[in-house]
């Protein structure tokens, strides 16, 4: 709880919970050991976003601009990204604005070790898959890999709540990276002696690799129409054509012959590897999906994975929070997630691929110097 005198915040107060030795991400016992109150000139809240509450996900959704919200999502947060204290701020007097902006992914996997509940790692995936909705319709640009969140997002939800992925062995290898630390222990030691081995060696990193034999959303077949009828075993309730997947392949690897390709997807391959670094690292060379040499085939089935809160308490350029006539709620600052990285949204609808990191420390620097 937010302590208010007089319409100030003056503490807080709450309670003090078990003491757990589990690791950062798990979930941890809410057996309740007794409370705690703090009496401060200045409170910060920077307690995060609400991508683990999927009923609140679901309650601010954007049904205008994406549609439908998916019954079915898989967690990129831990469960403690609850947004339990926007509610708490909104009911001592505080202003929230934007929430129904969010920053969600398409490409998201059940995680097959998970570390918290329902936990979803996100493909950041290179441009070569090809990339079907639930209906086993090839999408269209600017629904490519890695090209457009949002507008994929509402392209893949006009249709159903999942999408797949189809690919071959040699696009794995080179254009599969997987968000998160954990997923990552060749950047995150430090060493990039380590990221040059893992990244330009041969096969797969470790980590996806480990989902390509044990991730529940993965299927891997030596030919097309395996692959298809496995697919289709996998989501009985929405199964594909096999004739219409293989000729939209067929479609496309006919295209590679052709310098002046009409597939877009092929163009934008094309260009990516045009660019050095993409092309060492990021981007397969163009070859045909159905030649067995380049094989064995892999699906994926792409779940929508909830991450990031681009809305939330409303506070001006000091940080300072304001109540819903446009006051100042003195004592009250806020930071990071939980304001949107900065004023209730300061990055409007879309969002840039490492924006959010920066609009936390740079909003916590405003906050904590004002304070
Ligand atoms: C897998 C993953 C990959 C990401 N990749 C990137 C990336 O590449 N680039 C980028 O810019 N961003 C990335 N992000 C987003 C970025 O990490 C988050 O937006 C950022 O960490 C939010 O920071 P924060 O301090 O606002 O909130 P958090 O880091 O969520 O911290 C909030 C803290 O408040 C605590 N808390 C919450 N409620 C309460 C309560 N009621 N009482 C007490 N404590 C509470 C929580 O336990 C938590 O410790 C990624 C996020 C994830 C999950």
């Amino acid at each position: 709880a937010l302590d208010v005198t007089d319409g100030r915040v003056t503490g807080l107060s709450g309670e003090v919970l078990a003491d757990t030795t589990k690791p950062r991400g798990e979930s941890t016992s809410r057996e309740v050991t007794g409370d705690f109150s703090y009496a401060a000139d200045s409170v910060i809240l920077t307690t995060g976003g609400i991508g683990g509450n999927h009923d609140m996900v679901r309650r601010h959704w954007p049904t205008d601009r994406l549609g439908q919200p998916p019954k079915t999502m898989v967690a990129g947060v831990p469960d403690y990204v609850d947004g339990q204290m926007h509610e708490i701020a909104r009911a001592a007097g505080a202003d929230l604005i934007n929430e129904d902006r969010m920053w969600h992914y398409c490409e998201g996997v059940q995680n097959w070790d998970p570390i918290w509940p329902n936990h979803g790692i996100r493909i950041l995936p290179g441009p070569s898959s090809l990339w079907f909705d639930a209906k086993g319709d090839r999408m269209e640009a600017p629904c490519l890999p890695g090209f457009d969140t949002l507008s994929t997002l509402r392209r893949i939800l006009s249709v159903g709540e999942h999408s797949w992925f189809i690919l071959t062995q040699k696009i794995i290898e080179k254009e599969f990276a997987l968000s998160g630390s954990e997923q990552n222990p060749d950047f995150t030691s430090g060493k990039w002696s380590e990221v040059l081995k893992t990244r330009l060696g041969k096969g797969a990193t470790p980590a996806v690799e480990a989902f390509k034999q044990k991730g529940a959303d993965f299927i891997v077949a030596d030919d097309i129409d395996s692959l298809i009828t496995r697919m289709n075993a996998l989501t009985p309730d929405a199964p594909v054509d096999p004739a219409h997947i293989k000729a939209q392949i067929a479609a496309r690897d006919g295209q590679l012959t052709n310098p002046f390709a009409k597939d877009a997807q092929i163009t934008a391959i094309r260009g990516a590897r045009a660019y050095r670094g993409d092309k060492l690292i990021r981007t397969a060379k163009p070859h045909a999906i159905l030649d067995p040499a380049n094989g064995p085939l892999i699906a994926v089935r792409l779940n929508i994975l909830t991450r990031k809160s681009l809305g939330g308490l409303h506070t001006d350029i000091q940080g300072r929070v304001l109540t819903p006539d446009g006051a100042v709620f003195d004592g009250l600052y806020a930071a990071g997630e939980v304001c949107g990285f900065g004023g209730g949204g300061y990055h409007g609808y879309n969002a840039l691929e490492g924006t959010f990191l920066g609009g936390c420390i740079f909003s916590g620097r405003i906050a904590g110097d004002n304070a």
